[in-house]
């Protein structure tokens, strides 16, 4: 059984003084939640204010939206694996369609933030969105089977990012199936089995319960709707709705 998890990418949005607000409005909402993972990706500037409060909500982990393949050096603006790891971040987004698009982020680039990720400790989650199959086997390149089965896919077709516009359940569901094969041929089909796969793309409320419904559909990288505490608290309680 694969647990649900639910991220909130806050992409660069929110000051660290509004994070403490909105984890303030949040956690009086949700209540204590263990069936599905939650995880709040905000900016690298309001990583420790979380890091913080999740002390106190522990079903909270933290993420990061980026992170640099190497350990140290000269590589002005940026962050490593390591930097992330103790400041109490357990995931890390590597490769989102954003960082792909405007930021030149390349297959071999994922591949190496992938790996230096785990190596770390960090689970990465990583984003794919049109060709799939050359993303998954140059992304995950070189991985052992016990590395894959700690990384999260995140399915996002770049037409529903940010657009109002989301793949129908049985859109996402097919592509999700489609990436469990690829995942099959390339680690076998137990270790697939295990490894989660979100939909990301315009989630909200209206529309997490569907898609969430989906069996090869393990949670969902939620941008826009995730800003609004109110918004996503209702995304986790249809996450809970569907495994009850
Ligand atoms: C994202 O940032 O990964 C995303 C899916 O954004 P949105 O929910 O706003 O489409």
């Amino acid at each position: 059984m694969r647990k649900k998890i639910l991220a909130a990418n806050w992409k660069m949005n929110l000051t660290h003084i509004e994070a403490e607000s909105y984890m303030h409005t949040f956690l009086g909402e949700i209540g204590e939640v263990d069936d599905v993972e939650i995880v709040m990706i905000p900016p690298f500037t309001s990583i420790p204010v979380l890091a913080q409060i999740s002390e106190k909500a522990p079903f909270i982990r933290i993420g990061a939206q980026n992170m640099h393949w190497e350990r140290s050096g000269a590589y002005t603006g940026e962050i490593s694996a390591t930097m992330l790891r103790v400041l109490f971040v357990k995931y890390v987004v590597i490769g989102h369609s954003e960082r792909r698009m405007l930021f030149g982020e390349t297959d071999e680039t994922v591949n190496r933030k992938v790996h230096s990720a785990l190596e770390a400790g960090l689970r990465p989650i990583v984003c794919v969105e049109t060709v799939l199959r050359r993303q998954l086997e140059l992304g995950l390149k070189d991985l052992s089977v016990k590395d894959a089965v700690e990384i999260v896919i995140a399915y996002e077709p770049v037409w529903a990012i940010g657009t109002g516009r989301t793949a129908t359940p049985a859109q996402a569901e097919e592509a999700h199936r489609f990436i469990r094969s690829v995942l099959s041929k390339m680690f076998g089909t137990g270790p697939a089995e295990r490894v989660r796969i979100q939909y990301g793309g315009s989630v909200k409320p209206e529309n997490a319960q569907e898609l969430l419904r989906q069996s090869d559909i393990d949670g969902a990288l939620i941008g826009g709707a995730s800003l609004d505490p109110h918004s996503f608290a209702k995304i986790i309680r249809h996450a809970e709705a569907v495994l009850h």
